[in-house]
């Protein structure tokens, strides 16, 4: 029998061979299980198996081209920039564009296929892409991002398309950069339709309401989904849970929910306090059904903190306002909000119940996994707790509701721009909000429930198993493996 990985450390891997080990360690698992394509036995299951690891660990289509663009200064650039599509058996590719210094070929690949997994775990009818600028964009003037924006369409317009392959923002860009891509494809398109080639677009342009919102709101809920919606109802059913890990994490979720009914609040940290982060701290600060206190929230400047709970009406008009928390003595005086100000990461060790990472990668790592106190961890930013670290968590009993599952409100959102593009109808805020939480709400039953049922090794593993689970039926009843 082939050890399944518990979670992060042999799952989320920096490079793309990691990832392939892994996409091949959980086949290897699915071949053993005789449940899963019954239909398959001995030798012909061997080559199905073998040629559905083929298909999965190779890249459909790696795209490298050189962006040139004349800067403010007139001298010319030559930059390196990648679309890359992993797998369409899903659906069209799709998947984000990035501004970053640190994109790699390597890293584009990767990110492309982690975006086939999480469009399969959400069951979406799509596979997965990325693509890649190197520029750091915070260098680069607007007049010269838009040309960079326009000569990237020019590069792929052959290889992008809303039946085709759908970007999508991602770091470093944004709906400006979408509505000035849209631009150049409909340029290059006369006549064709259009609006469904880019989501993450601005309003006014064919982007869907509530799109901002969605992965703030999506992350909370997975973890409001965990604690309302599965630990409180397992009361009857508690002895059916695998002791062990499985019960201690039981146990820890139990112990929040009772925490409120108590009267008593939950402590709850966000660390980040931008689209995903900001929108988490106030959908708890708002929660009716648990009652919270945020004790502490931070940006890249500090973080604040207030043991009975911070104020989050009054720091979202302020952060709204300057477009980041307030970070000295004086400023928290003219808002009238009560915190102290501490350093950017104390948050990271501070006592509390449940503790939201919004900001950045590698947030808890070995050197501070000892230090962490809250029960349950929500990453709403990608990777923001390192493969030993998460691993460390698990076996402590502790809960980590993983990126792949906890951070996916807006691509659900995407698809449904995607929708209304091709439709030509705008779908209301409360429309798209209520089919992000239903579709939320279907994964996490999904996830939660196999996991604790049955005792599974870990909750990221369990979201892989999913998404690959199935990738393989679809390439199957396609009549690819042979
Ligand atoms: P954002 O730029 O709106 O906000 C990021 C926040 O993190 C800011 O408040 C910033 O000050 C803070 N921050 C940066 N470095 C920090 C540090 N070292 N310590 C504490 N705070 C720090 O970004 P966002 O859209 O909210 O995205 C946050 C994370 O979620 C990113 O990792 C992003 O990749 C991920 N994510 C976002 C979306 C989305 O739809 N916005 C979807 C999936 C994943």
């Amino acid at each position: 029998m082939i050890a399944l990985p518990v979670s992060r450390k042999d799952l989320i891997s920096l490079s793309i061979k990691d990832t392939q080990n892994t996409i091949e360690n959980i086949m290897e698992h699915l071949f053993e299980d005789e449940t899963f394509i019954p239909g398959e036995k001995t030798e012909s299951r061997r080559r199905v198996f073998d040629s559905g690891k083929e298909i999965l660990t190779t890249t459909d289509k790696i795209i490298k081209s050189y962006i040139r663009v004349s800067r403010d200064n007139r001298e010319i650039v030559r930059i390196p920039a990648y679309r890359i599509q992993h797998n369409n058996i899903a659906g069209f590719y799709k998947g984000g564009i990035r501004f970053s210094e640190t994109v790699s070929e390597e890293e584009v690949e990767n990110l492309a296929v982690l975006m086939t997994l999480k469009n399969a775990l959400h069951d979406l009818p799509y596979g997965g892409a990325k693509g890649g600028v190197v520029i750091n964009p915070k260098d680069y003037s607007d007049r010269e991002l838009n040309l960079v924006s326009k000569k990237y369409v020019q590069r792929f317009a052959p290889d992008i398309g809303p039946t085709h392959d759908i970007p999508a923002p991602d770091m470093g860009t944004n709906d400006q950069v979408m509505d000035w891509m849209i631009g150049e494809y409909k340029t290059i398109h006369p006549g064709k339709s259009y609006l469904g080639a880019f989501t993450g677009k601005s309003i006014e342009n064919g982007g869907a309401l509530g799109r901002r919102e969605a992965t703030g709101k999506g992350t909370y809920h997975s973890y409001f989904w965990l604690i309302n919606e599965w630990a409180r109802k397992q009361k009857d059913r508690e002895k059916e849970i695998d002791k062990g890990i499985h019960f201690q994490q039981y146990e820890k979720l139990k112990s929040i929910y009772e925490r409120s009914d108590e009267g008593k609040s939950i402590r709850m940290a966000v660390q980040g306090f931008g689209n995903v982060g900001g929108v988490a701290a106030n959908m708890a600060y708002h929660c009716k059904e648990l009652k919270h206190d945020v004790i502490a929230v931070s940006d890249h400047l500090g973080t604040l903190y207030n043991a009975d709970g911070l104020d989050i009406d009054k720091l979202v008009v302020f952060h709204n306002r300057n477009n980041q928390l307030p970070n000295t003595q004086e400023e928290l005086d003219a808002a009238e909000i009560k915190a102290e100000l501490l350093h950017r990461d104390d948050i990271l060790t501070l006592d509390m119940d449940v503790f939201i990472l919004a900001a950045i990668e590698d947030q808890i790592t070995t050197s501070n996994m000892k230090k962490v106190k809250a029960d349950v961890f929500v990453e709403g930013a990608n990777a923001p707790i390192d493969a030993a670290a998460d691993q460390y968590l698990h076996d402590q009993g502790k809960v980590v509701i993983p990126d792949i599952l906890a951070n996916a409100g807006g691509v659900m959102v995407s698809y449904l721009e995607w929708k209304q593009d091709r439709i030509t109808q705008v779908y209301t805020e409360d429309e798209v909000l209520n089919q992000m939480y239903l579709q939320m709400s279907n994964s996490c039953e999904k996830v939660f429930r196999e996991y604790f049922s049955k005792g599974l090794p870990g909750i990221r593993t369990t979201c892989y198993s999913n998404a690959l689970k199935r990738l393989f039926e679809l390439l199957y009843k396609h009549g690819k493996l042979f």
